[in-house]
Order: C-alpha cells, then sequence, then structure tokens
C-alpha cells in the first residue's frame, strides 16, 4: 500500500471541544461539522464530538447520515433550505433551519408541516453574504413567530472580522439595536471559532465553532498550540526514494530548484492529488517572477522527526524534501506532512492559504484511520 495516511484523533476532539466550553461555559455548542468535518470525514468527527449539544452542516445529506447514526443533538442546516422540498427531510428528521432571505422564510411559511421547526434567523451585519438587513430583521421575525410552523426562534449572525481590525464592535451594535424591540430571551447565536477566543464576553445561548474544534488557528499568524488547541489530524507519509544532487542539479517539474550545494533529498509519497498545496514554499517565486532561480523557502515538514522543507514544485503523487542534514532518513523513513510537529497552519502560511483549505481539501484517496 502507498504510505500516505490521516490519522483522526478522537482524544484531540474531545479535548478541543472542552477548550471551547472553558470558553464558552454558559453555551450550548453547536459543532460545526460541514465540509466533510472540515476534511475529517463527518462521521469520525461526531464520534469525536458526541457531548456537542448540536452539530451545523450544510446539506440535507450530512443531516440524514447523522440522525441514520443515531445523533439526537439538535442538527442545524447552516445555509437553511436550497429547494421547498427538502423542507419534508426537514420535518422528517427533526432538523433546525437557518432562515437568511425573504425566499426562504416564505417557502418556510407555505410548507404543509405537521411537525413545526426551529429557526436560526439571520441577520446581515455587515458581511453581506447571507442574512436579512437589520432594518428587515424584525418584519421576518414577526412573519415567523406567527407561524404555526416555527416551534421557536434563536437569533443569529456571523462577523467577517471576529480576528483582526476592526473587530465586532460596529456589527456586534447594528445586531443589538435590530434586536432590542424583539420579545426578551430569545436564544442567541453569534460566535465562530474566532470569536469564542477573542470574545469572551459576548451574549451566547448557542457558539458554533468550527476551526479550533480541529485543532487549527482561526487567527493568522496566531499558533493553535498558544489556545490550549490538539491537532486532530495528522498526515503522515514515507519517504519512497532518496536523489544525492550535485552543485548545479535542479528538482521537479520546471526545475524550479536548483543546488547550491551536494545536497541528498528526499522524495515523499504525497502530492497535490492528496490534498498537499501545489504552490507550497514558491511563494517568494511567484511574487518575484521568473528571475528568482530556485525555490527560496519551502514549506515545514518533518522526516524521521527532524524539521526540514519542501524543495521544488509538489508533484501530483510527490514531493521533495532536504535530507542533507538528516543522514539517518532513507527510503521508509517517516514523514509528517502536518500534525504535531508540522502545524497546518504554517504549512498554509507558506502556501498563501489557511488551514481551513488544506484541511478541507484531504483528497478521498487518502486513507483515513481513527485513533485514540
Ligand atoms: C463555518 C461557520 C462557522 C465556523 O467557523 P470557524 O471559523 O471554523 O469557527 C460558524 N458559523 C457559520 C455561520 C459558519 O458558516
Amino acid at each position: 500500500m502507498r504510505p500516505i495516511i490521516a490519522s483522526i484523533s478522537q482524544s484531540a476532539l474531545r479535548h478541543n471541544l472542552a477548550v471551547v466550553s472553558r470558553h464558552a461555559p454558559q453555551a450550548k455548542i453547536m459543532a460545526v461539522v460541514k465540509a466533510n468535518g472540515y476534511g475529517h470525514g463527518l462521521l469520525n468527527v461526531a464520534q469525536g464530538l458526541q457531548a456537542a449539544d448540536g452539530f451545523a452542516v450544510l446539506g440535507i445529506n450530512e443531516a440524514v447520515a447523522l440522525r441514520e447514526a443515531g445523533y439526537q443533538q439538535t442538527i442545524l442546516l447552516l445555509e437553511g433550505v436550497f429547494t421547498p422540498d427538502e423542507c419534508v427531510a426537514v420535518e422528517q428528521y427533526a432538523l433546525d433551519v437557518v432562515v437568511h432571505c425573504q425566499q426562504q422564510l416564505e417557502v418556510l411559511l407555505n410548507a404543509a408541516l405537521k411537525q413545526p421547526v426551529h429557526v436560526h434567523l439571520k441577520m446581515n451585519t455587515g458581511m453581506n453574504r447571507l442574512g436579512f438587513a437589520p432594518q428587515h430583521y424584525a418584519a421576518a421575525f414577526d412573519a415567523l413567530n406567527a407561524s404555526k410552523n416555527v416551534s421557536g426562534i434563536t437569533l443569529m449572525t456571523h462577523f467577517a472580522t471576529a480576528d483582526e481590525a476592526p473587530g465586532i464592535e460596529v456589527p456586534l451594535a447594528l445586531f443589538k439595536q435590530a434586536t432590542q424591540t424583539l420579545p426578551a430571551n430569545l436564544p442567541i447565536s453569534l460566535a465562530n471559532s474566532a470569536t469564542i477566543l477573542r470574545h469572551a464576553d459576548l451574549p451566547a445561548d448557542w457558539v458554533r465553532p468550527g476551526i479550533m474544534l480541529y485543532g487549527a488557528s482561526p487567527i493568522g499568524g496566531v499558533p493553535a498550540a498558544s489556545f490550549n488547541l490538539k491537532p486532530v489530524m495528522q498526515l503522515h507519509s514515507e519517504i519512497i526514494a532518496v536523489q544525492n544532487l550535485n552543485v548545479g542539479d535542479s528538482v521537479g517539474y520546471g526545475n524550479r530548484f536548483t543546488a547550491d550545494k551536494p545536497m541528498r533529498i528526499g522524495i515523499v509519497a504525497c502530492g497535490y492529488a492528496d490534498g498537499y498545496p501545489r504552490h507550497a514554499g514558491l511563494l517568494v517565486e511567484s511574487c518575484q517572477g521568473a528571475s528568482v532561480v530556485g525555490d527560496l523557502r519551502g514549506a515545514p515538514i518533518a522526516v524521521s522527526g527532524v524539521t526540514s522543507r519542501t524543495i521544488g514544485r509538489v508533484s501530483m503523487d510527490m514531493l521533495f524534501c532536504d535530507l542533507t542534514h538528516i543522514p539517518q532518513a532513507d527510503i521508509g523513513s517517516p514523514v509528517e506532512l502536518w500534525g504535531n510537529q508540522i502545524s497546518v497552519d504554517a504549512v498554509a502560511e507558506a502556501s498563501g492559504t489557511v488551514g481551513y483549505e488544506l484541511l478541507c481539501a484531504l483528497a478521498p484517496r487518502v486513507p483515513v484511520k481513527l485513533v485514540d
């Protein structure tokens, strides 16, 4: 078998869930498990997060998979229904729905439901993605509140800059102002991971952590470990070939790396068809154009427990790394692409993206193993 494997740690999921609880002790936790559990496998992460009060997904199929696996918690469709016929499954599987626009609101009001559903009514407080404008929010609330199809309403918004300037002051003020005429004591759901970690003082009946549950950082430049989060996914492979380079020898497609000293390099069984970013470590080159000879930086990688860097362009099924300072490394030596030693966020940073994208992009061809 090709040696690449992703291990998913149940104990790390439980640990990270406990970190959420410590930051939001009064709130119920809606574990966000969209995108196949951020690439970790929906049912794999649900198992580690079974103490969560709810799960948030995008599609009916994910919600049904959770129900059929026996989860009885709240399950929220984060973008609500996409077509009116989905109301049948919402009722059958007792799902909560987001209502984010007038069309969805009318679908719900006009549905022939025997059991009313709980609605998370979304306000657009400035991100301009989903949600009712603040000035239309109370009318949407009143229409839902008067409907026999609705059993209850949670007030919800989502922040664009919880982790950076200008912060959440303006959207939070908009939210408070637009909800102040509504009945008191309605449940509120505001916080994603960055908000949970940065704004512990917010009112919260529900919090909606995603990335922090998987042990990656929602905040650029701030390591997940500094929040006491543990990486859930370990992406490991092995060295499958070794090459010795003379000065002037080049590596990989496009000769993007040329040795300026004698080097020993390893070929790793992991490529972009596994979800590893093709641009890992080539940022400097791409910024400065063709005049730069070679890869200047590389992405971090660990071989036999020793930190190294990738070199050259990542291929579809393989990538290159420097073994010059790791003489004990040879064919069969273990490689960590990301995990406990190499954070996914560090690989992401060297690739011009975020840990979220790398985790979600783990390819279906990579075998996944559950570990405690
Ligand atoms: C994805 C998502 C979250 C989780 O965000 P993280 O940054 O991963 O914590 C929370 N709320 C909504 C509405 C989302 O779409």
